[in-house]
This record gives structure tokens, C-alpha cells and sequence, in this order.
């Protein structure tokens, strides 16, 4: 056993998060944020990509009207499992269709199936190197007036330097992109992890 405690800078804190929590929660903070903003805009029809353990589906369906949906894409039964019993608790388990496949081949499948426009709320949290991916699609996905919200758009600080690896550079072409991008109003938010909240014009 060492004598000293080691000095984590924001890089070594990155590696330790990514080799050995095995999901990222959101911050109760941020999820009282997002259950807010699904009230503000009313919105009745919702996506979530990267369910996770489900804490922040919990969130926005116990904000969603009753006979509101939350369309929830993510591959890990292992980690979504964990969540449905707390849905079923909350009531809320009716709100929410989880589809465990490919969250692109969701989306482009309710995209054929003429979904278009029909939904108000997205919340992008799942591989980074597919963020760009699923913006598009939410962004065709969600009327105007809708809102996109994105997780960890700041990624532990590491946005600011030079890119050592693909997420933090998927990340920072994103912010890029967004930044620029006529089809939306933005606004980034120092919480949690970084939030951007883009509405489609
Ligand atoms: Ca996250």
C-alpha cells in the first residue's frame, strides 16, 4: 500500500470512470432540469438513447402526461433491467417502450414508418462516435419547437484540449457542428457533465 494518496488530474479521473463505472448516471440535479423542461414544452412524446439503469427515463416519464410515451433505445438488458422495477413503482412503466436493439435502427425505423415531426422531447446519452447519428435522426424526429437535449457535451473537461481519443473527438465535432448549425437554437449548460439543450427551429 502506497503512503500517499495519488493526484488525480482530469485525464487519470476519465480513465478511472471509464474502467470502472460501468454506467454514467446523470446528476439529480440534471434530472430534475430535464423533468422540467418536458413540462415546460409540454411535451407528450419522448426519446430516450442510452437508458442505462433507466434513472433518467424515470425522470422525464413521471413528467410526461399520462398517456405520454418515451420511445427508450438501448442494447444492455443487463444494465435496463435494473430500471423496470423502479418504472413499475413510480407507475410510470406504461409510458415507456424500451426497444433493446441498435438505437440508429430504431429511429430509422420509426422514421419509415412516417414518425417524423410526431415527437417534442429527445435525450441523446449513449456511445459517443454515434452522437452526430442520432441528432440527425432526432432532429427529423422532433416537430419544431421540439427539444434535443445532450449528455456530456463538456466530457470531464477534456473538450477543451486536444483530442487524445475518437469519443472526445466525436464530441467536439458535434459542439462544433452545433454551434453552427442555423437548424436549431442553442444553449450549452455547465451541469453535470455538460448539457446542450437545442431546440429545432
Ligand atoms: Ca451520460
Amino acid at each position: 500500500m502506497s503512503n500517499r494518496t495519488l493526484n488525480l488530474d482530469d485525464k487519470l479521473y476519465r480513465y478511472l470512470l471509464d474502467h470502472s463505472v460501468r454506467e454514467h448516471p446523470i446528476s439529480p440535479d440534471q434530472a430534475q432540469l430535464m423533468a422540467l423542461l418536458v413540462r415546460l414544452i409540454g411535451a407528450r412524446n419522448s426519446i430516450e438513447i442510452g437508458v442505462f439503469t433507466g434513472y433518467s427515463a424515470l425522470s422525464v416519464a413521471l413528467a410526461l402526461p399520462d398517456d405520454g410515451h418515451l420511445l427508450a433505445c438501448d442494447i444492455n438488458d443487463d444494465y435496463t433491467r435494473v430500471g423496470k422495477p423502479h418504472w413499475q413503482a413510480a407507475g410510470v412503466a406504461h409510458k415507456i417502450d424500451l426497444r433493446l436493439a441498435p438505437a440508429l435502427e430504431t429511429l430509422d425505423a420509426r422514421l419509415a414508418e412516417g414518425a417524423a415531426a410526431t415527437y417534442d422531447f429527445a435525450f441523446i446519452d449513449a456511445d459517443k462516435g454515434s452522437y452526430d447519428a442520432y441528432y440527425e435522426r432526432c432532429l427529423q424526429l422532433l416537430r419544431p419547437g421540439g427539444l434535443i437535449t445532450i449528455d456530456n457535451v463538456l466530457w470531464s473537461g477534456s473538450v477543451a484540449r486536444p483530442a487524445e481519443d475518437a469519443d472526445t473527438r466525436a464530441i467536439q465535432a458535434l459542439n462544433d457542428k452545433l454551434r453552427r448549425d442555423e437548424r436549431i437554437d442553442l444553449a450549452m449548460l455547465a451541469i453535470g457533465d455538460g448539457l446542450t439543450l437545442a431546440r429545432k427551429r
